[in-house]
């Protein structure tokens, strides 16, 4: 069976076994590395193993805290203007998508936010282009998200602003090399390229550590938990574990450019085939189009439903795309095999015989 998953989404098969193998007795200690204490020097090397992988994949400087915190992306809508608004109260958020929306919505509890720009006008089919974005001389950073999930859409560029570049990666992640030092901070709920649900990743340059003022939570201010190595309180450490196999298997596979290779060829693969065909279509303008999330619709929806059930008959299992915006959608993350990406487009291809 093939999983197309938004999130939580597949996990290697190989984590997985390994997982399994080490349920029981984690490394000949006898007990489950979920059964263990966090101060356990067992269960402090594992995160710190998974910490220093991840700085490898993603080439991470020292110049950088890496956080691994509890609370899912969503939490961050609200940390990300709770720690960095400290200056001006003021804020660029770029709009495309949905949950660039409910980024803006937290972060209007606290403070005053600016869309920069936004691609409402064409229900989200495509990233503004920057030149036409109109950015606050005074915010104290830009948020935008370079995937929206739920509409498919990637942006093609990074940001060139000169305050600090904050980016929701939860959908994108390890996806490809990518540059780190052109961003303030990065987060991304571990649910698709990272791990299971239940973790959530920070990539936060020190210098904006310190900025939360003083009625901030504890357990919502960055610095508190980059003094704390992020078990201030008990970390996720069953999560962690997972998130550390899977950072290890993305090095055996080549690390990030070997899986950009691959994640590139299996998105072409599914566009190529859903622009060639006459019954399938995806609205999202060529150049903005993700490569982990790929939605599409079929010409006649009443077969939504014949579409799912046959294509659950065949082991394609989650395409049913977001409850908001109907049709389907293959999400198609690292652990997703290019034998799935094939066994999709036949599956799709004798659909269209059939009913087409
Ligand atoms: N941001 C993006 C881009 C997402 O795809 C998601 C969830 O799918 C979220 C935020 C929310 O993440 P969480 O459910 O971990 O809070």
């Amino acid at each position: 069976a093939f999983n197309f998953c938004a999130g939580p989404a597949a996990l290697p098969e190989a984590v997985l076994r390994q997982a399994q193998e080490e349920l029981l007795d984690f490394r000949g200690t006898g007990m489950s590395v979920m059964e263990m204490s966090h101060r356990d020097q067992v269960v402090v090397e594992l995160a710190q193993r998974a910490e220093q992988d991840l700085r490898d994949l993603l080439g991470i400087s020292d110049d950088y805290a890496v956080l691994f915190l509890h609370g899912g992306a969503s939490t961050q809508f609200a940390m990300v203007p709770l720690n960095l608004m400290g200056g001006n109260g003021k804020a660029d958020y770029v709009n495309t998508g949905q949950w660039s929306s409910k980024a803006i919505k937290e972060a209007r509890r606290y403070g005053d936010i600016n869309v920069a720009a936004s691609s409402e006008d064409r229900n989200f089919s495509y990233v503004p282009p920057q030149a036409d974005w109109t950015l606050s001389a005074d915010a104290d950073y830009l948020h935008y998200c370079p995937n929206e999930t739920i509409g498919g859409l990637e942006f093609d560029f990074i940001p060139e602003v000169d305050k600090p570049l904050v980016a929701d990666m939860s959908s994108t992640i390890l996806s490809r090399p990518l540059d780190v030092n052109r961003f303030g901070l990065i987060y991304a709920g571990a649910q698709k390229n990272i791990g299971p649900a239940g973790i959530t990743l920070v990539i936060v340059r020190r210098d904006l550590l310190g900025r939360a003022g003083a009625s901030v939570p504890a357990m919502l201010n960055y610095q508190i938990h980059a003094d704390n190595d992020s078990m201030y309180n008990t970390p996720p450490t069953f999560a962690w574990y997972l998130a550390g196999l899977v950072f290890q298997w993305l090095k055996d596979q080549g690390g990030l450019t070997a899986m950009a290779t691959i994640n590139e060829r299996k998105a072409k693969r599914l566009y190529d085939f859903i622009d060639a065909s006459g019954f399938y279509s995806n609205p999202v303008e060529k150049a903005n189009r993700s490569w982990m999330n790929v939605p599409f619709v079929l010409a006649n929806s009443d077969l939504d439903k014949d579409f799912l059930a046959e294509a659950g008959a065949a082991g394609l299992h989650n395409l049913k795309g977001h409850r908001s915006v109907g049709g389907m959608r293959a999400s198609i993350y690292n652990a997703v095999p290019e034998a799935a990406v094939e066994a999709l487009v036949a599956f799709m291809a004798d659909f269209e015989k059939r009913h087409g």
